[in-house]
């Protein structure tokens, strides 16, 4: 009962803090609009929408990462949650291109919802063209059978609306190999393969915007390509795993885990030493835990982080934002 009572106020704290984040991002996005100056106009601004990992946790919804350059709106991975940031943001669902690093469940589980809720006519949807989509081999596989199975709501929902043309509501899936996969309005996007166990494909992304630039790693284990791709680039999206030392020791399985699919915070702190970008930033926190052994501290990443690479860094977390300009900013959620 105490336990409960606990979690009630947390919850309630926890809502507050949404809301206030929430009517932040509302003014900043209020009317009129802001006049943009030259320098603003090259810039980008990324968004860290989920920081978590398959954990269903509150404080860390599933990985996301949303990029804005040149009018664009992209966002790469669609964990659990990533609507409701990008609403959150008060960014219409409609408005947003996705990308997929790869197809573990934590990164695709919330793409019906994204889809789904964006061609609604609400403010929160106004989708009016296809859903685009581009990732790994076996996408286009994966949204054709996601229309399958929603068909019965697309059905429902048009004879209702029959406004709601065959567009708005499709999908426009693409497979994707290595190299550039989408250009417009001076942003283009790059893919380049990582090594993440025995996924067949898994790719990390390349922003590049008017001379700014920032890499999404995607799930990776280190590996030279990643290294390449990487280079000179201003802001770095890395993802991190560790646990325990003795838990690791008592579970092969888990030691594999971590090593064959992540990068261990000295891999981060050796990548970033290695490409030296403005700002490396941790996300996708592989946290591992059981009986008798907590999950490792995000100080005790970070300092783990820290024996490899002194440059700036940043500890990510949800709606954690970082502009990319004649100046790299942090705009945490929680200081606002
Ligand atoms: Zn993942
Ligand atoms: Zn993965």
């Amino acid at each position: 009962m105490k336990f409960a009572l606990c979690r009630t106020v947390e919850i309630v704290v926890l809502a507050v803090l949404l809301e206030m984040l929430s009517l932040h991002a509302a003014s900043d996005r209020g009317q009129p609009a802001k006049k943009v100056s030259a320098s603003q106009a090259t810039e980008i601004k990324v968004t860290l929408l989920g920081t978590g990992t398959p954990e269903p946790r509150p404080d860390r919804f599933g990985p996301s990462t949303l990029v804005e350059a040149g009018g664009e709106r992209l966002v790469f991975d669609c964990g659990r949650g990533c609507t409701t940031r990008l609403w959150q943001l008060r960014l219409p669902l409609g408005s947003v291109k996705l990308f997929l690093t790869h197809l573990h469940s934590d990164h695709t589980v919330g793409i019906p919802d994204l889809w789904l809720t964006g061609w609604l006519t609400q403010p929160y949807g106004t989708r009016k063209e296809k859903f685009h989509v581009w990732g790994p081999l076996g996408t286009a596989e994966m949204m054709a059978k996601m229309e399958a199975a929603y068909a019965e709501d697309v059905r429902i929902r048009r004879e209702f609306n029959p406004s709601l043309t065959a567009e708005q509501v499709g999908v426009d899936a693409h497979d994707i190999g290595e190299g550039i996969v989408y250009e417009n309005a001076g942003v283009r996007v790059t893919a380049f393969k990582v090594r993440h166990a025995n996924v067949k494909e898994a790719f990390g992304y390349r922003v590049d915007h008017q001379g700014h630039s920032v890499i999404i790693s995607g799930d990776m284990a280190p590996n030279d390509n990643f290294r390449k791709h990487a280079a000179n680039a201003d802001v770095i999206i890395h993802e991190v795993g560790a646990a325990n030392p003795d838990l690791l020791a008592s579970s092969p399985r888990l030691q594999r885990l971590l090593l064959e699919h992540h990068s261990s915070p000295e891999d981060v702190g050796r990548d970033f030493a290695a490409v030296k970008p403005k700002l490396g930033v941790l996300t996708h926190y592989t946290v591992l835990q059981s009986e008798g052994y907590p999950e490792v501290a995000l100080l005790e990443i970070v300092a783990r982080v820290r024996k490899e690479y002194s440059g700036p860094l940043e500890a990510g977390q949800d709606l954690t934002a970082i502009i990319i300009g004649d100046h790299v900013t942090v705009r945490r959620a929680t200081s606002e």
